[in-house]
């Protein structure tokens, strides 16, 4: 008689029916014994993907060691990892472990120790370092389901993804934590077969502890936001007050700043950017602390990681653009402080606000832009990073060709997106009720993010026939309340669990739409394809 102890919210009898008719299938195919050359080849093939609706194998997940067959396998959508051999074996998995009609067989539960010990078996499921990747993208995922579909698109383009990336005013948001949102990745992966490398992001990170929480979950990517630790008051102090300021300043320090900057002409390409005294003493007395906890964070990083890590330097939660003679004192700066920078976020000029295309002028936008691509060429060559990037269709051929692909775009809660548009097609009741939701929280979640909607433009949802819902996912009025209303919407009780139960139900519509939307990101990105 069968037991899976694990498995107390299913109904075991129809777990143990399709349990037997995977190891049939198992049998059957001969899966047991072959090479991971003839998995391969098998892996290539169509087809062999979906037994039913109630159980599947991922194929991509089929892998073999030591004459274990590992795979991710989903029945009555509980995902779970299989290991399974002809012999008997002992792993260091925790789960359940059978002999079943001459397979031995060991379930195990996707979670956070799990995901530690097949990252040991199987280390591209690890994340890595891309400080020496050319193009990057994230991918933050906030509902940790969204990841096969990144990297199906991620899979067609020359690029790196960063398939984990979180701030904690995401993780706060979602309830989830570091350990989660890596474990989920490490699966997903996994589930994918995805071995080409991606990175994993502690985004908008701003204290020592925040980054060792990110550390310790093993995020080699640390995105560090200075907006806390910039003198923002000292843009608008007057030429005495700075002068006075500057005085204070211990004398080497003073001397080294005016010889560096004072007067100076950077040539940025055919551009001449002049850096006067005023603004040279006002860009120390403005950043000096931002520097200077930036060459503390990236020492720590360094004692912790040696050179594998990627420090990236956001200054982009500012209210002003970044000017280009900013730019370059920053990166002289840094520079001059030793800190490894593999990219950095300036603030754009123009608005990029979540969920819809650039606010802006774009003859303006290229050219500052360009500037700024030319600053990052001409100083070690760091990747110029462009924060809230969904969506941005309308200059993605600009970031693209000014950086020669050498870039890094953040996309967050896009998939969040797709993932309502999943809903609103498969499960329109449950769309409506999240619409409602949605509309009652955005007063609230206005608190976190800055989105300009006017609500009034929004259709009644009670008007609207159920074909016609996913037309909210493509106005910017109601893309933008559903954007930054996640919050809201996953911490009410009566819509979590229905959430998360239609998106597994219809994973592959969800993964299809995801990777049709970043695909478009990377095409007009100007990606090299594969
Ligand atoms: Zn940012």
């Amino acid at each position: 008689m069968l037991t899976f102890f694990i498995l107390e919210n299913l109904n075991k009898n129809t777990f143990e029916i399709a349990m037997l008719a995977i190891l049939n299938l198992i049998k059957n195919s001969n899966l047991l014994g072959k090479s991971q050359k003839e998995l391969n080849d098998l892996k290539a093939k169509k087809g062999f993907y979906i037994i039913s609706e109630d159980y599947k194998i991922y194929k991509n997940s089929l892998y073999v060691q030591n004459d274990i067959l590992f795979f991710i396998a989903k029945i009555k959508q509980k995902k779970l990892l299989y290991l399974t051999s002809k012999i008997s074996f002992n792993s260091d998995f925790k789960g359940e472990y059978q002999e079943l009609g001459g397979i031995f067989i060991q379930l195990v539960e996707l979670n956070h120790k799990n995901s530690k010990v097949l990252q040991k078996h199987f280390p591209f499921t690890s994340p890595i370092s891309l400080r020496e990747k050319k193009t990057t993208f994230g991918c933050g995922d906030r509902l940790g389901l969204a990841t096969p579909g990144h990297i199906r698109a991620a899979l067609k383009y020359d690029v790196y993804p960063v398939l984990a990336q979180q701030s904690i005013r995401e993780l706060n948001l979602t309830q989830r934590n570091y350990d989660q949102v890596i474990s989920d990745v490490v699966f997903s992966v996994f589930q994918e077969g995805f071995e080409r490398g991606f990175g994993a992001d502690g985004d908008h990170l701003k204290s020592i502890e925040d980054i060792n929480i990110a550390l310790e979950a093993g995020m080699p990517m640390i995105t560090l936001d200075l907006s806390d630790v910039i003198n923002i008051d000292t843009s608008s102090w007057s030429e005495e007050k700075i002068n006075n300021e500057f005085e204070k300043i211990e004398n080497n320090e003073k001397n080294r700043i005016l010889e560096a900057y004072s007067n100076k002409t950077f040539q940025v390409g055919k551009y001449n950017i002049v850096i006067d005294s005023l603004e040279a003493k006002r860009c120390l007395l403005l950043y000096q602390n931002a520097l200077n906890f930036a060459q503390t964070v990236d020492l720590h990083l360094r004692k912790h990681q040696n050179d594998k890590y990627d420090l990236e330097i956001s200054i982009d939660e500012t209210i002003t653009p970044t000017l280009p003679s900013h730019h370059i004192f920053i990166i002289k700066e840094l520079i001059h402080r030793n800190i490894s920078v593999t990219s950095l976020a300036p603030k754009f000029i123009g608005e990029f606000q979540k969920g819809i295309d650039y606010i802006g002028e774009i003859a303006e936008f290229e050219k500052h832009f360009k500037l700024h691509s030319e600053i990052a060429k001409e100083h070690g060559n760091y990747k110029i990073s462009v924060h809230s990037g969904s969506d941005k269709f309308k200059v993605y051929p600009m970031i693209g060709k000014y950086t020669h692909q050498n870039f890094h775009v953040k996309t967050a809660g896009t998939n969040w997106l797709e993932a309502l548009r999943c809903i609103a097609i498969c499960n329109p009741k449950l769309y409506r009720k999240i619409h409602k939701r949605a509309l009652e929280y955005y007063e609230e979640a206005l608190r976190y993010y800055h989105v300009t909607a006017d609500i009034s433009k929004i259709k009644n949802v009670d008007e609207v026939n159920d074909e016609e819902l996913p037309y909210y996912l493509d106005k910017n009025e109601s893309r933008q309340v559903l954007h930054i209303t996640y919050g809201g919407v996953l911490n009410d009780p009566t819509i979590k669990e229905s959430f998360y139960d239609t998106l597994n139900k219809y994973e592959e519509m969800y993964y299809e739409l995801i990777n049709n939307h970043i695909s478009k990101h990377m095409e007009s990105l100007g990606i090299k394809k594969l």
